[in-house]
């Protein structure tokens, strides 16, 4: 009976950072989700109606509410600190990907979350595509050949005005791609290894508009092509061979092709990242993997940058 009331009671929620990624799909997830109240929102320029809104952290913290946790929604630069105010203040914390702007920074959250005994739940929203957990279990009895990636969309389409993708620690096209290296470091879960990366940073910009990445992961081949100005057909793929057929996941893995047999379902992301964020909170546990987040770091440290035309929206 204890644990039946307990398990009634929604987690009362606030949201940090009210942008595109907030209102097209955390919102929604929310309030279709019994387990989740929203109580807040904070953001500097933003209301969410029919919550408490404040500026920043520090305002909702002293104002007092009733919380158990936050979903943070900001760009990765500035997330450490939000993260860290929120477990201080004993709530659960759910981070937006990528988990914050440095390895070190997720290392020092996660630390302070074991410390603080509080459920930190680093997401990877694209892992919660319906393609890839199909993928990764008709992957496991086969031996993979080769991985070809291509991640390539339109900035001006995607991201309209988001000037901090193109600053030091925005991730240029990385933003998107990282999700592609989600997912193949979900599908085939090795040794991962970057051996090569050319960059092109546009003249008077801090971070990459496309990447052309060699890699390994468990000393198979894989090349991944990222390209931020790609007007056309946009392009979400993954193909992987193997010794006993091909796989094709595409649309960010909501498509899953095995051998000319095409699986689709409709999105749902996000209600996943929400159930398993309910289920840590239950649980008083975490899921931090920071392997995308770490490809990227690599692909930094080892690219050859060439700068390039000028970007603008
Ligand atoms: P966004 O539209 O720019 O929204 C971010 C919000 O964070 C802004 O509205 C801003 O609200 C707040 N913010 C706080 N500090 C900020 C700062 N220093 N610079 C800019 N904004 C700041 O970005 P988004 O697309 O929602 O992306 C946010 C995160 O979600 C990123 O990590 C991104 O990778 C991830 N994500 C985005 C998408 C997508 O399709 N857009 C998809 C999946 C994941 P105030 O100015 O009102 O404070």
């Amino acid at each position: 009976m204890a644990t039946e009331a307990m398990s009634a009671k929604p987690i009362r929620l606030a949201i940090i950072g009210v942008g595109k990624i907030a209102r097209d799909q955390h919102l929604p997830a929310i309030a279709n989700d019994p387990r989740f109240e929203l109580v807040a929102a904070v953001s500097r320029n933003a209301v969410v109606d029919g919550v408490d809104n404040y500026h920043d952290i520090a305002e909702l913290l002293a104002a007092g509410h009733d919380l158990d946790a936050v979903s943070i929604c900001t760009p990765p630069v500035g997330r450490s600190a939000i993260a860290m105010a929120a477990l201080d203040a004993g709530l659960d914390v759910m981070m937006e990907k990528p988990p914050a702007a440095t390895l070190s920074e997720v290392a020092r959250i996660e630390a302070h979350a074991v410390a603080a005994g509080r459920s930190l739940f680093a997401t990877w929203h694209s892992r919660e595509a319906a393609g890839v957990a199909p993928a990764r279990a008709w992957l496991a009895d086969r031996t993979v050949e080769r991985v070809t990636i291509a991640w390539r969309e339109d900035i001006r389409r995607w991201h309209p005005g988001q000037d901090w993708i193109l600053e030091a620690g925005g991730f240029g096209v990385f933003d998107p791609g990282i999700n592609a290296l989600s997912i193949v470091t979900e599908i085939l879960p090795g040794d991962w290894v970057v051996h090569r990366a050319d960059l092109q940073v546009p003249e008077g910009r801090m971070s990459p508009l496309a990447a052309d990445i060699d890699l390994t992961c468990d000393d198979i081949p894989v090349t991944a092509a990222f390209d931020f100005l790609h007007e056309g057909p946009q392009q979400w793929d993954i193909v992987v061979e193997t010794d006993d057929g091909a796989l094709k996941l595409s649309m960010g893995g909501a498509i899953l092709d095995i051998d000319g047999t095409v699986t689709e379902a409709t999105d749902a992301e996000y209600p996943g990242l929400y159930a398993k964020f309910a289920v840590l909170v239950g649980s008083h546990s975490r899921d931090v993997d920071v392997t995308p987040l770490r490809l990227v770091a690599d692909a930094f440290l080892v690219g050859r940058r060439t700068i390039v035309p000028a970007f603008a929206w």
